[in-house]
């Protein structure tokens, strides 16, 4: 009894790595899209003064930037067509504030090079992306959240041990994004090579896997996801050297479209969606539900 109980116990176990490991992709559709919570969708959302909301709302539907690349945060599912992933989540819970459910969302993939002039030339109506809030940037959007704060890390190839943290890497080929955080840090801890730079974090992946450099560097919470879909190849170094309180990035020019933002995602993170959004998303690359964070913009 004792044994078969013990057996049991140990294929569950096993079956809930493989979901861990294979994630949402390769896992049957119920098995996580039945854990996404929905969002009640206000009728009478109104968002005095606001230009991005008038203009939304005149043209019926949200636009709202994202990544594509990015498993269980930004993620785009190109043989279902659907978007998915925590950001996708937080971009959704918001909208529904705002009065648009997810058939009045159009979700535009915009690379980190250029989430500030989306922003700020009214191409997308806010942006949920790993983004990160930080005092150049705020020269030229604003921000709601931070809603989820990461730390920059180090993705390699898993046999290898001499990578234990950024000093390890100096003088070794390192890529990253353009536009991202993640390559003035890593260029100021520890002088590498000059750091290869693609648009996606997903381009350096494949760099990696085919060992034509020696790390990935960015968030964390990226890097784990790129860890959990490349299972027994790839492995987050588990050291990070920095922190990145994520935001929603809004037009500079629209005060109270920004609060309107902040209240959703207030509202959201107090009755339960964030966290249940998180369990059925980035909390399925291995990471344990953090705090959540206190709102400072
Ligand atoms: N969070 C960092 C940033 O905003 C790195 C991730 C990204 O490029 O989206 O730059």
């Amino acid at each position: 009894m004792r044994t078969r109980r013990t057996i049991a116990a140990a294929l569950s176990v096993l079956a809930l790595t493989a979901v861990a490991a294979c994630g949402k992709e390769a896992a049957p559709a119920s098995d996580t899209t039945a854990k996404l919570p929905t969002y009640t969708v206000k009728t009478d959302a109104k968002v005095e003064g606001s230009k991005t909301f008038d203009e939304a709302k005149k043209r019926g539907k949200l636009i709202i930037g994202a990544k594509a690349d990015q498993p269980f945060l930004g993620f785009e599912n190109v043989a279902s067509g659907t978007r998915e992933g925590f950001d996708i989540e937080i971009a959704k819970m918001v909208a529904a504030d705002l009065g648009f459910g997810p058939d009045k969302i159009e979700f535009k993939t915009i690379v980190s090079a250029n989430r500030e002039t989306s922003i700020s030339n009214g191409q997308i109506d806010y942006y949920v992306g790993t983004y990160s809030i930080t005092p150049a940037r705020k020269e030229k959007v604003s921000f709601a959240g931070p809603y989820y704060v990461a730390g920059q890390d180090l993705l390699v190839l898993k046999d290898k041990a001499e990578y234990t943290g950024p000093e390890s890497i100096k003088g070794k080929k390192v890529c990253s994004a353009t536009g991202s955080t993640s390559v003035k840090q890593i260029e100021k801890f520890a002088p590498v090579m000059p750091v290869t730079q693609y648009d996606t974090y997903a381009a350096c992946v494949e760099k990696l896997l085919s060992d034509e450099i020696d790390a990935v560097t960015t968030d964390d919470a990226i890097l784990k996801g790129f860890a959990a879909k490349n299972p027994g190849k790839l492995k987050v170094v588990g050291k990070t050297f920095s922190q990145e309180p994520y935001g929603i990035g809004v037009s500079k020019d629209d005060a109270a479209f920004q609060k309107a933002v902040a209240a959703a995602l207030k509202a959201h993170e107090d009755n339960g969606d964030w966290k249940k959004a998180y369990d059925a998303t980035l909390g399925l690359s291995g990471a344990a539900a953090p705090e959540i964070p206190a709102l400072t913009n």
